[in-house]
């Protein structure tokens, strides 16, 4: 579906959200043919040495870096190169806002403007009240949209000090605050396999399920955000936002309906059930720990406390796993496991549904433990779901046997999306669904506040080897679940027969 013209103006276009993500993703919309031709992609520089020219060759550069088939013949980038246009300015100079409006100046239809401030949260304030001052914000003509990357805040406090701020300039409905982990195909093919089959969701409670597990493990270390890393840590980083994000979508009721709010009150609710984790007692549902040096794929790499930027005595966890209870219905005791990590041995992204044992083993004479069904939905390396049964081994012995029924998400030789293409796609057609709204952004740094709090108190971090998945105390927060935490290289490098 082709988006009505818009302004798209980026805040911030000369940083490396806008070269390496949101360049290469406007392209390819283009290339499908999403971005309405009339539609302007105008960058915002505060650095007056940039002019037009440059501009073009800055944004051909990050294409045929990050995305060079968009513009692998002539005619592709004339016609992408004659939307681009350039504002220069400090976003704290009013005759900036004259200048832009001047650019933006409507044509065909073109009354439309998405802001992306893809620039640090620090300067989101001062960028929508001048908008605001400005009237670019008056949707008298059209839709003026603003779109901002997390974080959201930096705690419970900040995050509700921002949102107040936003809600002096503009109405709930014009922010879109991005979550990329939404905009992944196998995070709202959940939503589908859920709410699309009927075969899963009586079993989908309490009754069946033993417990859920989420983990995106890293092999990258902190590489170049340091500054940021050093204050939020893998727990903010990951799992406030990210982790939690999938969570709801696991755990929330069936919506009305398909749209933006309705979806978002269940996630909601879901937030609100989240049990309060008691300050005294956050060891029992928190663990951190910290990389030291170890070897990725044969190479030894550095602990996190020598990395540039980083504080040699640093305490910030670079892995994190926390156990959520939602007191509902639903899922009362059913313990959420999320867990994110850096420098583990593997790069994986999946949701593991663990499914409670039978009520008697028959088969205890071959197998004294069945292992318990799992549904996984692998978000990384392949999107796709796994159903792990137990089945007998083919052949005149009665031997049991797991059997994978693994179905690959993507078509072969189809071209999915990347996040950032729905994500700006769906913000240009208004769709809010995989967009976080304030009440969600609150509920979410509510839940993680008591474990913020904790952890900020001086006391000794843990650490891992690099390129291990030996996290000491991990665990500990396995009590009350069946079986152990999933090892993550099993499904990808092994298959189960
Ligand atoms: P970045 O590389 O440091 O770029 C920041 C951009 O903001 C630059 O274009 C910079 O312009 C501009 N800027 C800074 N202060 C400004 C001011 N006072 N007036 C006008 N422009 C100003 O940062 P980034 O990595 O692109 O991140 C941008 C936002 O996205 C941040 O909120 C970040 O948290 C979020 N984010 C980024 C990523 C990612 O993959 N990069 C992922 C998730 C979230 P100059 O070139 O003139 O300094």
């Amino acid at each position: 579906l082709q988006a009505d013209p818009c302004n798209i103006v980026i805040f911030g276009a000369s940083g490396d959200l806008t070269r390496r993500k949101l360049l290469p993703a406007l392209a390819r919309m283009h290339h499908w043919n999403l971005l309405a031709p009339n539609s302007r992609i105008i960058g915002v520089m505060r650095d007056p040495s940039w002019h037009a020219e440059r501009w073009q060759s800055y944004v051909h550069a990050s294409l045929e870096e990050f995305h060079p088939d968009s513009i692998n013949d002539d005619a592709s980038w004339q016609s992408i190169s004659t939307m681009l246009e350039l504002t220069i300015g400090d976003l704290t100079d009013a005759s900036m806002y004259q200048r832009l409006r001047e650019n933006m100046k409507s044509s065909n239809g073109r009354t439309n403007a998405l802001f992306y401030l893809a620039i640090p949260p620090q300067w989101y304030e001062s960028a929508v009240s001048a908008l605001h001052q400005s009237g670019l914000l008056d949707e008298s003509d059209g839709f003026r949209r603003i779109v901002i990357e997390k974080p959201f805040g930096s705690d419970l406090e900040s995050a509700c000090a921002l949102n107040l701020t936003f809600r002096e300039y503009v109405k709930e409905s014009q922010v879109y605050r991005i979550d990329h982990y939404l905009g992944k195909e196998g995070v709202q093919n959940l939503m589908v396999f859920r709410f699309a089959n009927t075969v899963f969701e009586p079993l989908w409670n309490r009754n069946y399920i033993d417990h859920v597990q989420i983990s995106v493990s890293e092999t990258i270390g902190v590489e170049y955000r340091a500054d940021y890393y050093e204050k939020a840590g893998a727990l903010v980083d990951m799992i406030q936002s990210h982790l939690i994000q999938v969570m709801t979508l696991v755990a929330m009721e069936a919506p009305v309906s398909l749209d933006g709010n309705a979806i978002r009150d269940e996630k909601v609710k879901v937030l609100k059930s989240v049990r309060a984790i008691p300050s005294d007692q956050v060891d029992r549902f928190a663990v951190r720990a910290q990389y030291a040096g170890g070897t990725i794929d044969g190479k030894r790499v550095p602990a996190y406390r020598d990395e540039p930027d980083v504080d040699p005595a640093s305490t910030a966890e670079t892995f994190a796993a926390l156990k959520l209870y939602i007191d509902n219905w639903r899922w009362q005791d059913v313990p959420f496991l999320l867990r994110t990590g850096k420098r583990l041995p593997e790069r994986v992204s999946e949701i593991a549904i663990r499914f409670k044992q039978p009520p008697k083993n028959l088969f205890a004479h071959i197998k004294e433990h069945l292992p318990q069904n799992e549904l996984v939905f692998r978000l990384h390396p392949e999107e796709g779901m796994i159903f792990l049964l137990n089945a007998k081994q083919p052949g005149l012995n009665d031997q049991l046997h797991k059997l994978a029924l693994d179905a690959p998400y993507a078509m072969t030789g189809s071209d999915s999306p990347e996040a950032y293409e729905t994500l700006l796609h769906d913000a240009l057609l208004g769709e809010t669904a995989l967009f976080s709204r304030a009440d969600e952004v609150e509920e979410s740094w509510r839940i993680v506040a008591p474990v913020m709090e904790a952890w900020k108190q001086p006391g000794s971090i843990r650490f891992y080897e690099a390129g291990s998945s030996d996290i000491p105390d991990i665990d500990t927060i396995m009590e009350g679940c069946i079986g152990c935490w999933r090892d993550l290289s099993t499904v990808y490098q092994h298959g189960y027969t």
